[in-house]
């Protein structure tokens, strides 16, 4: 007799069961959808394991209802596994995302197509090094780089956050003669489905957002991720998986190179790859949009963040039927704290994030340093909470150019005009405001402190990611682009490395604070949220085996020492009773912690 091991597709029961094969199931392998009797129910799952050894006798076992369809390729349910163990969710969820939405026969078409093309010359310098990391300016095209960094035989996953762009190489790819897979999570299921198979054959170049990640090419020699630090690249649902580790996870099992290529590295993607590579300081410089600084500690009383600068910068923006944008991010309850006498902003000398008054003192969200309600610079004890919504700047901003059309932008503006002057609105406003209409050259950052120095830990590099989008909005130097940063903080790296097109900057400052605080990539660190009673004991339940912060308003931070040795008690603590309490998250290596 012949026993194999399914999962079914519950992912509340999360554990696999024996079944018998039978002749009409001799061919599946490891992968096949089948449909299993299970508690009287009869249910689809995935054969995880051919030729298993019984748990029981193999008399007490029931065979194999049916075959289904085709599954992911052994490789790739191996890889669902490691990510179930990574991200501390139910391996079901991840066998779902590999799988054809539709049915495809088994068995047929699993012949591998092979083809050799000649490979392309890079536009830089690159190591031979099968880890990579790129730095490439945002406002430039990255076509010939990514050509370069195809595998000539094999297949290549391209890994795109941004759908346009991903279109846009697709169809740059397919003009060079090389067979595309544009996979997309939008379209209907048969497309999906025939992407999904045409990936099987082989041979293929894989372009999509976070998902072509668990594409089944059975050849994998290349994977490539672009802009890994954008949040895209993240599932937001549980179990939130980010699309650049699962990427590295697969190219190391299957031997492919692994190339990051972004213009702003996160400090994750400088510890993955040590080879780096940047262009010439030329192509990295006209690469990047001019960048003005506006010092607001020296701006005359009054003005608040209506600077001199401002308006004249506005006006260039959108004279010559240009658009100008204005961005103010209010996140929260959060208030910077300034001082009265020097202008400068209370900040934690521990990690650098804004300090927050408190009963006796100020307090830092981050890492819980305190100390008295004083400046660090000048000694002044008298500081003041700054604070300025989106409708008041609008209105503020319209009295800087008062024949011009200025209009505010929030989540609920069902369009954004393509005809006003000035957009103002919060960092939704880079991404609503699209590429088509009349040209954005120039994007304001109001406040940009507000972001530089937020009590998330990843708050710098979010920082510079916000300015690299802004600045793919208004293009390069050479083409009239332009930034205007409002700051108290002039000489911050995030502002450094926009200024002087030096992206590194902000990892190689920020990198040492955060392996001190033991903070990822440098740490293990996982939020627990949901129901206050189910994180409450499962909280107790984790803290036996690691540290536990909180949990304080529903929430709480498990920390381990090393990010495996945190999957590896996150594996081991079982949680079944706290989620019968009521629905609870764990979101490893949360990003807006
Ligand atoms: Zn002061
Ligand atoms: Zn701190």
């Amino acid at each position: 007799v012949r026993v194999c091991r399914v999962l079914p597709d519950i992912p509340a029961i999360d554990r696999a069961f024996d079944y018998l094969v039978t002749p009409d199931s001799a061919g599946i392998d490891i992968g096949t959808i089948v449909r299993v009797p299970l508690h009287g129910r009869r249910v689809r799952g995935w054969v995880v394991g051919v030729d298993a050894v019984p748990e029981t006798t193999p008399e007490r076992l029931r065979p194999i209802t049916a075959v289904v369809s085709a599954g992911p390729p052994p490789a790739v349910v191996e890889l669902c596994q490691w990510a179930a163990w990574r991200w501390a969710g139910p391996m079901v969820l991840f066998l779902r995302g590999a799988s054809p939405p539709n049915v495809v026969a088994p068995g047929a078409g699993s012949d591998v197509d092979g083809a050799v093309y000649p490979p392309v010359a890079a536009p830089m310098t690159l190591p031979d090094d099968r880890t990579r990391l790129v730095t490439w300016p945002p406002a430039r095209s990255r076509v010939d780089l990514v050509r370069s960094l195809v595998a000539s035989e094999g297949s290549t996953l391209l890994l795109v956050p941004d759908a346009r762009e991903a279109e846009r190489l697709a169809d740059a790819l397919r003009a060079d003669g090389r067979d595309t897979v544009l996979t997309r999570g939008a379209t209907s299921g048969a497309d999906r489905t025939r992407a999904w198979e045409a990936a099987r054959h082989g041979a293929r170049v894989v372009v999509g957002g976070r998902s072509a990640v668990l594409a089944p090419v059975p050849d994998l020699r290349a994977v490539i991720v672009l802009d890994e630090a954008d949040e895209a690249l993240e599932e937001e649902r549980a179990p939130a998986w980010h699309a650049r580790e699962l990427a590295r996870e697969r190219a190391r099992r299957a031997g492919a190179s692994f190339d990051l290529v972004t213009p702003a590295p996160t400090i994750d993607a400088m510890e993955i790859a040590p080879a780096r590579a940047r262009p010439d300081r030329a192509i990295e410089r006209t690469g990047w949009p001019v960048v003005e600084v506006v010092d607001l500690r020296v701006e005359p009383p009054g003005t608040g963040l209506l600077s001199t600068r401002l308006g004249p910068a506005l006006h260039a923006g959108f004279a010559d039927g240009g658009r100008a944008v204005c961005v103010l991010n209010r996140r929260g309850r959060a208030r910077l704290l300034a001082c009265r006498a020097c202008g400068e902003l209370a900040r934690c000398d521990r990690c650098a994030a804004a300090l927050a008054e408190v009963d006796d003192g100020l307090a830092c969200p981050r890492c819980a340093t305190r100390g008295p309600a004083r400046c660090e610079h000048c000694g002044g004890t008298r500081l003041h909470a700054r604070r300025l919504g989106v409708t008041r700047a609008r209105d503020g901003v319209a009295g800087l150019v008062p024949r011009a059309t200025v209009v505010a932008v929030d989540r609920a503006t069902a369009e954004v005009p393509s005809e006003v002057d000035v957009l103002v609105g919060t960092e939704a406003v880079l991404h609503r405001v699209g590429h088509g209409g009349r040209p954005v050259r120039l994007v304001a950052f109001l406040d940009l402190d507000q972001e530089l120095l937020a009590a998330r830990y990843r708050a710098a590099e979010q920082a510079l990611w916000l300015l690299v989008r802004a600045a793919r909005l208004v293009g390069s130097r050479g083409t009239g682009g332009r930034l205007l940063l409002q700051t108290r903080l002039p000489d911050h790296e995030v502002i450094a490395a926009a200024r002087d097109a030096d992206p590194l900057a902000v990892a190689t400052v920020d990198a040492p604070r955060r392996r001190a605080l033991g903070f990822p990539p440098f740490g293990g660190l996982a939020e627990l949220t949901g129901n206050p009673a189910a994180v409450a004991d499962a909280s107790a339940k984790l803290r036996e085996a690691t540290t536990v912060l909180g949990p304080s308003d529903g929430r709480a931070l498990v920390r381990g020492p090393t990010v495996s040795a945190l999957c590896d008690v996150l594996a081991s603590v079982d949680l079944t009773e706290s989620r019968a309490l009521g629905r609870l998250r764990v979101d490893v290596d949360p990003t807006r912690v």
